[in-house]
């Protein structure tokens, strides 16, 4: 069976790419009928920071991505946070040293600074590799401190993966990397072998930047006789500047995104994206769908880049597709903060503004006129396609403040019936009536509705009102 893990460090709040791998994560657990977990990854505890673990539980939550096995839910690997793991650790690596695939260095600090070669890069020399058993035992039961080194073989090692293929390096270009550190803790390397096993992972999933760290995982794997997982390492993710994703980079974070009003369905259809793409180039997606679609072997391996705009894009379609009901409750807020007056529809504010935004609180802009008539340009009244100019608009304006002083039922149907018939009687096209009245209603060179919406949202009085100021501009 599948087993899958999203393995975050808490040292900071998860961004898009971080996203993208907790999503490939879940869809190939989900699409092969796997398990997917969640694992903590706290051994570096100088750089935990507050709050991260409890954001990470809330991302996921929010986004759909629900774990099977992880903190909080437990499983028979358990547990899953490290720092509660600290026991299991240390076994292993004195099992490797037993059986000369590690071996315990007592070199202390000043010895390996001295080890700086002149561009101030230190290789480990091996120095405690030749320590006889005695000299090992004898330091051992005097306390000198120590920390377990891995024993990397002589030759070449080729791990496959998933995305980049066959990849082979020199042993010679790795360290003989520390496993276990002088407080007994594990290194982050080692620490993520040991529980990718324990936890019986069968797909190792995670970013481009983890590739040069995987042949050192393998000769572990293989020094500890236990079986490799499939590696599978997702394209490097670019911000908008060209620079590798991160944190540190001031990238947005997830809560930073459904701050700004992105839904988090569309940033999940968004990170789906950001490296993956189905055979028929669809782009739109719920997260169920992308159970259904998402192949592991359409992943690309050439670098993707954040596109704001994009995202924007895919909100917006999101925004569409979602109810009239839920639409107005998010927007409501937005909407009450730019209409206050009296008696606002705001249902129907809602719905003329839906398929119009990217990011729901940019409904607020598109009526913010309601209230309140904006200062305009009569040249806002020459418009190409509709044949208007301000000479036109002064005309057709006259013609309709007449004609709908008198009009009783003030609903679209019957607005739109009497300019029709102004337009008809004096000769004028439709677009050179209704569009004056846009104008003089909105101030607005766009609006979310045409002249005679407009018209009903304001009520008879404040719409004849507007088309009396109009007149006087022109
Ligand atoms: N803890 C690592 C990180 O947050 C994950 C590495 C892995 O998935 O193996 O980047």
């Amino acid at each position: 069976m599948i087993r899958t893990r999203y393995a975050p460090s808490p040292t900071g709040f998860m961004h898009i790419g971080n996203l993208r791998t907790a999503l490939y994560e879940y869809l190939i657990a989900r699409r092969g009928g796997g398990a997917f977990i969640l694992r903590i990854e706290d051994t570096d505890q100088g750089r935990l920071v507050e709050g991260a673990t409890d954001a990470i539980f809330e991302t996921m939550r929010l986004t759909g991505l629900s774990f099977d096995e992880g903190p909080g839910i437990g499983g028979e690997y358990g547990p899953y946070v490290q720092s509660e793991r600290k026991a299991d650790y240390l076994p292993h690596a004195k099992r490797l040293a037993e059986s000369g695939k590690a071996y315990y260095c007592f070199c202390d600090k000043d010895r390996l600074d001295g080890l700086a070669d002149e561009r101030g890069l230190k290789k480990y020399d091996r120095h405690c590799a030749a320590l006889s058993s005695e000299e090992v035992k004898s330091k051992l039961e005097s306390g000198v401190p120590y920390v377990i080194r891995q024993l990397i073989p002589e030759g070449k090692t080729t791990f496959s993966d998933e995305v980049f293929g066959d990849i082979t390096i020199e042993n010679s270009e790795m360290e003989d990397q520390i496993l276990i550190k002088s407080d007994g803790m594990p290194t982050y390397n080692f620490a993520n072998v040991i529980d990718d096993h324990a936890m019986a992972i069968t797909h190792v999933v995670r970013g481009s930047e983890y590739l040069t760290s995987t042949p050192k995982y393998k000769l572990l794997y293989e020094a500890l006789g236990w079986d490799i997982p499939v590696f599978v390492h997702l394209p490097l993710l670019q911000n908008e500047q060209g620079q590798k994703i991160s944190k540190r980079n001031g990238d947005a974070s997830i809560p930073q995104l459904l701050e700004q009003g992105f839904l988090p369905e569309a940033i999940v259809n968004y990170a789906a994206l950001l490296g993956w793409s189905p055979s028929d180039n669809r782009e739109i997606f719920t997260l169920a769908e992308l159970e259904k679609v998402f192949e592991m072997k359409n992943i690309s391996k050439s670098p993707s880049a954040v596109d704001i705009n994009k995202l924007k894009w895919v909100n917006g379609e999101h925004i569409k597709a979602l109810s009239e009901e839920k639409f107005y409750e998010l927007a409501l807020p937005y909407l009450k903060e730019a209409v206050k007056k009296a008696g606002a529809d705001y249902a129907a504010l809602a719905k003329i503004t839906q398929s119009r935004v990217t990011v729901v609180k940019d409904c607020a802009e598109l009526v913010d006129f309601i209230d309140e008539l904006p200062d305009y340009d009569i040249e806002l009244y020459t418009h190409k396609k509709m044949k208007t100019n301000p000479e036109i608009a002064k005309q057709s304006l006259q013609l309709s403040l007449a004609a709908l002083k008198s009009l009783s039922a003030w609903n679209h149907d019957a607005l739109f019936a009497a300019v029709s018939g102004i337009a008809e009687t004096n000769g004028l096209k439709n677009g050179q009536v209704l569009w004056p009245i846009r104008t003089a209603l909105s101030g607005k060179p766009t609006t979310p509705c045409g002249a005679t919406e407009i018209c009903e949202l304001l009520g008879k009085d404040e719409a004849l009102r507007r088309m009396e100021i109009g007149l006087e501009k022109l």
